[in-house]
């Protein structure tokens, strides 16, 4: 399992040998699949997935997480995955001080929410005002940590990418979706179907 995992990544690297190719890899996005995938290395079934990139060539890679601790290092999908399994059955409970910071760069919560968040963390009881607020900020998490998303971002992605060759493509849209998904932590119905319809009457690939 090991070797196939790798092999892979090594095929992705600029680098041909792993003791330096690992080093070119950085955590960019974690999700939880709802249905089992199989890992990079052939391990199956695993939910818990980090999306890693080259910051060499840009290239990306999904592997499971416990793949990306072991082999690469790597460990910001831990926290990730603990906050998504605490609060996933109670959203009254708290994701961790790091997630919120994540979230932040992530640009899924603005200063407002981030402020409020880490404000909380020092309160022993919350109103039903601030409770609810909290619980918005949860809901964001777990949308933006959804398969779901995680499909939408490549979706979009995946036009971007093919519009860097096709320059006529007016791409404001579809950055506004992008936008938007960062916004809310997922696509509305509406905005999704959109999505596909550009995808399938532009058949790109
Ligand atoms: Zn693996």
């Amino acid at each position: 399992m090991h070797y196939k995992l790798t092999e892979e990544i090594i095929n992705l690297s600029v680098s041909h040998y792993w003791e330096s190719a690992k080093f070119e890899w950085n955590f960019e996005y974690a999700y939880q699949s709802e249905k089992p995938q199989t890992c990079l290395c052939g391990h199956f079934p695993i939910i818990n997935i980090c999306i890693i990139k080259n910051t060499k060539n840009q290239n990306d890679a999904e592997v499971g997480n416990c793949c990306v601790n072991k082999f690469l290092g790597i460990d910001d999908g831990n926290k990730i995955f603990l906050s998504i399994n605490k609060i996933k059955n109670d959203f009254s409970k708290s994701i961790s001080e790091e997630v919120v910071e994540y979230l932040k760069k992530k640009r899924i919560i603005n200063e407002t929410e981030y402020k409020f968040y880490l404000d909380i963390f020092r309160k022993r009881n919350l109103s039903y005002k601030q409770l609810e607020f909290k619980k918005k900020i949860n809901q964001k998490f777990i949308d933006f940590t959804s398969s779901e998303t995680n499909s939408h971002l490549n979706r979009i992605n995946m036009v971007l990418k093919w519009a860097e060759e096709n320059t006529w493509f007016d791409i404001s849209f579809v950055n506004s979706l992008k936008e938007n998904c960062s916004k809310k932590g997922k696509l509305s119905e509406k905005q999704s179907d959109a999505l596909e319809s550009i995808i399938t009457k532009l058949k790109i690939k």
